[in-house]
C-alpha cells in the first residue's frame, strides 16, 4: 500500500502547502415557499434558513388535546406542524384546532396531511381547507389511472383558490404501482436492464416530478409546490435526494420515514439528513421518531434542532461542550453539573430569544478535569473546569478566554448557573438595550 501521508514542512516554511479547506454546508438553489398562517409568514426554500417541522400523534378528532399538543411542538421549535386529515369528523376538527391555537397566540402553520379522500374533504369542508397553512398530498393514494388524475387536480384546484402550497409527499411504502410498472415493462425491454434499485429511486423522483408538473399544470405557482421522496433505509434516502435535487429545484421537505424508536431513530436520521444537508439538499426537515413510552412527541422537535444546530446551519439554543467523562471523573458531580446547565439554558431560551438576541449563539463549556478543561474553556464564551478525582477541589471559571475565578464548595453548580446568567445579561442584554 502507498502511504499517502505528506511530508511535514521543514522549519522556516512552515505555510508554505495548501491550507486545509473549511467544512461548510453548501448553498441551496431551490424555489421559495410561502407558507402562511395570518401575518406569521414561513418561508421554506431559496435563502430561508432550514426549517424545523414535525408531525401531531393525536385523534385530530380530539380538538383540545390536538391543539395542546401543536403548542408543545411549536414551543420546542417546530416552524410548522402536520396534522392529520382523515375523515369527515378530524377536516370538521381543523377550523377548531385553529382557533385553539389563536387563542393560545401559537401562530405556528399548519399542514393538512392527505391521502385517499383528501379531494373530498378539501372540498366538502372549506373551513378546513382555509384554517390549513399547507396541503400534503401523496401521488401514491390519490387512486388510479384518470381518477386519480381527477382527484389530484381537485386538491390543487382548493390549493390554487386558497393560496396554499403542497407538498407533494412520495413514500416508498405508498408508490404509485401504476408507475412502477410502466417503468419495469420498459426495464425489460433495455438491452443492459437497469438494477432494481435504479428503477425503484426512478419511481420515486419520477412521480414527485410529474405530479408537481400535473399540479402546475392545473395552475399552482411553481414556487408553492414541495417535493419530498421519502424512504427508510439512510443509504436510499441519500442516493434519491441527490438525484430529485439534480433534477428540480423545487423546495424540498427531507425526512427519514419511519426512521425508528430511540437512539436508532436518532442516528439514522441524523446520519441522512446530515450528509443531504451538507450538500445544500433539503429546505425542511422532519425527524419521524415513533416516541419510546413516555417520551414526549417533542423528542423529534429536539433531535431535528440538534441536527441543524450540529452542522452550524442554525443556531436554537446555546451549546454546551462536555467531555464524555473517564476514569478521572467517578463522581457523578460532573455528570449533574452538565445536566443541570444543559437544562437550565434549555428551559431558559423561551424567555432568553427574545429578550437577549444573539445568545443561542453562545458556548458554554463543562469539563471533567485539567487535562481539556482549561483548554476547551477558553474557547468556550464561559467555561468551566471541575476537579478530577483526586485532583484539589477547586473549579476555574473562564470568561471570554480568560480565567477569572475559582469555585469551591459544595454549591459549584448553583453558583456557576448565576455566574452564566450574570454574563448572559451582560453580554447580551446590552444588545437589547442597544436598540
Ligand atoms: S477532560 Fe479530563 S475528565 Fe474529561 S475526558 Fe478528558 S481526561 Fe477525562
Amino acid at each position: 500500500m502507498n502511504d499517502l501521508t505528506l511530508p511535514i514542512s521543514d522549519a522556516g516554511s512552515l505555510l508554505d502547502g495548501e491550507p486545509i479547506a473549511e467544512a461548510a454546508p453548501a448553498a441551496r438553489r431551490t424555489r421559495q415557499a410561502r407558507v402562511a398562517w395570518g401575518d406569521h409568514v414561513v418561508t421554506v426554500g431559496g435563502d430561508a434558513p432550514v426549517r424545523v417541522q414535525s408531525m401531531t400523534n393525536t385523534d385530530t378528532v380530539q380538538v383540545i388535546e390536538t391543539a395542546i399538543q401543536v403548542k408543545e411542538l411549536a414551543l420546542a421549535g417546530s416552524e410548522l406542524v402536520r396534522i392529520t386529515v382523515n375523515t369527515p369528523e378530524a377536516a370538521a376538527a381543523v377550523p377548531h384546532i385553529r382557533e385553539q391555537l389563536d387563542r393560545m397566540n401559537i401562530n405556528v402553520p399548519l399542514v393538512g396531511d392527505f391521502h385517499y379522500n383528501g379531494h373530498r374533504l378539501l372540498t366538502e369542508y372549506p373551513a378546513c381547507a382555509e384554517a390549513l397553512s399547507k396541503y400534503r398530498i401523496n401521488p401514491g393514494n390519490v387512486g388510479r389511472g384518470e381518477k386519480g388524475d381527477r382527484q389530484f387536480a381537485q386538491m390543487v384546484e382548493v390549493a390554487c383558490k386558497y393560496d396554499k402550497p403542497v407538498r407533494i409527499g412520495v413514500n416508498w411504502g405508498s408508490l404509485d404501482q401504476e408507475l412502477l410498472k410502466s417503468l419495469m415493462d420498459a426495464n425489460a425491454k433495455r438491452s443492459k436492464p437497469w438494477e432494481l434499485k435504479q428503477i425503484m429511486y426512478e419511481a420515486l423522483v419520477r412521480s414527485a416530478i410529474e405530479s408537481a408538473q400535473a399540479a402546475r399544470d392545473v395552475g399552482l405557482d411553481p414556487n408553492q409546490i414541495l417535493l419530498s421522496c421519502k424512504m427508510s433505509a439512510v443509504q436510499d434516502l441519500i442516493s434519491v435526494y441527490r438525484g430529485l435535487s439534480k433534477r428540480t429545484d423545487y423546495a424540498l421537505h427531507l425526512g427519514l420515514t419511519e426512521a425508528g424508536m430511540g437512539a436508532k431513530g436518532t442516528v439514522a436520521s441524523a446520519a441522512a439528513l446530515s450528509v443531504l444537508l451538507q450538500e445544500g439538499i433539503g429546505d425542511t426537515i422532519r425527524v419521524s421518531l415513533t416516541p419510546q413510552p413516555g417520551e414526549a412527541r417533542t423528542q423529534e422537535v429536539v433531535v431535528a434542532l440538534e441536527i441543524l444546530q450540529s452542522l452550524g446551519l442554525r443556531h436554537f439554543n446555546p451549546s454546551v461542550t462536555a467531555c464524555p467523562g473517564c476514569g478521572r471523573t467517578t463522581s457523578t458531580v460532573f455528570q449533574d453539573l452538565t445536566k443541570q446547565i444543559d437544562d437550565f439554558l434549555r428551559s431558559q431560551m423561551p424567555v432568553w430569544r427574545d429578550r437577549f438576541p444573539g445568545v443561542e449563539g453562545m458556548k458554554v463549556a463543562v469539563m471533567g478535569c485539567i487535562v481539556n478543561g482549561p483548554g476547551e474553556s477558553k474557547h468556550a464564551d464561559i467555561g468551566i473546569s471541575l476537579p478530577g478525582t483526586g485532583e484539589a477541589p477547586s473549579a476555574p471559571v473562564y470568561i471570554d478566554g480568560e480565567r477569572v475565578l475559582t469555585l469551591r464548595g459544595d454549591n459549584i453548580a448553583g453558583e456557576f448557573r448565576a455566574i452564566v446568567e450574570q454574563y448572559i445579561e451582560r453580554r447580551y442584554g446590552a444588545v437589547t438595550a442597544a436598540h
